[in-house]
């Protein structure tokens, strides 16, 4: 579903993703962890285009994102992202900000939109809120409501960037049973966590990034229990 090849990305003169190697197969939930500044986000960011590549190549279903003719709203609706700080529309209502986008990117009608809004805030446990304005809600609301947002979208994978860091501690765990749900249902997913448990729970595979490489990778049974890696073994000491 999600192929990277030797990608690289600079902000001027610092490099901060290295040439990194990434497949992602259909159905899969593959967790990404790592230190702070060593590239999580940005890789995210490159798969869906806000921000640009230096080189290497992306491709999201056989299509190449980088492609000059590609259109960016089509790759982000294939790959959609739910970011830790929610990014929802605070003059919008709950269910406006979730029809917006199978209205403006895939046309659909607006009354199929909000039958399909409807129906995924149920399925996120917000049917009741869908009139309500986002800072009218928990943060935890407000995190399920742009998965929500994001499922309405048909999106080919969800990538996940820390979505229960900005959470009080006891909003976590809805959160998590959302996107666990979702991976039951079989949606490939990216998710960059500090939620160990999650990894060990849920993942088909961990990633460790590290100073813009990925330095180790493995089904998580074995990520955990037996890191070849110093820096990932120092990680987890840190982190676990
Ligand atoms: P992570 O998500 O793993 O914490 P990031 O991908 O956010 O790391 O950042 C990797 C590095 O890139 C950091 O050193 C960060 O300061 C730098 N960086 C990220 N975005 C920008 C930007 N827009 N301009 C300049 N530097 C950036
Ligand atoms: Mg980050």
């Amino acid at each position: 579903m999600i192929k990277i090849k030797n990608l690289h990305k600079s902000f001027g003169d610092l490099e901060v993703i290295k040439g990194i190697d990434m497949q992602v197969n259909a159905g899969e939930v593959v967790v990404v962890i790592g230190p702070s500044g060593s590239g999580k986000s940005t890789v995210l960011r490159c798969i869906n285009r806000l921000e640009e590549p230096s080189s290497g190549v992306i491709e999201v279903d056989g299509y190449n994102i980088m492609d000059p003719g590609t259109d960016i709203n089509y790759v982000r609706s294939e790959a959609c992202m739910v970011f830790q700080q929610f990014n929802l529309f605070p003059h919008m209502t709950v269910l406006d900000n979730v029809t917006l986008g199978p209205v403006k990117v895939r046309k659909m009608s607006k009354a199929e939109a909000e039958d399909l809004g409807v129906q995924l805030l149920g399925k996120v446990g917000l049917e009741d809120k869908a009139l309500m304005y986002p800072d009218q809600l928990s943060g935890g609301q407000k995190q399920r409501v742009a998965i929500a947002r994001s499922l309405a979208l048909r999106p080919k994978v969800i990538l996940f960037d820390e979505p229960t860091s900005a959470l009080d501690p006891e909003l976590v765990g809805e959160v998590l049973e959302v996107m666990k749900g979702l991976a039951r249902e079989g949606m490939t997913m990216i998710v960059v966590t500090h939620e160990m448990g999650f990894a060990k729970e849920v993942a088909d595979r961990v990633i460790f990034f590290d100073k813009g490489h990925i330095v180790e990778e493995n089904e998580p049974g074995a990520f955990f229990a037996n890191p070849k890696n110093e820096r990932l073994r120092d990680f987890l000491g840190k982190v676990a």
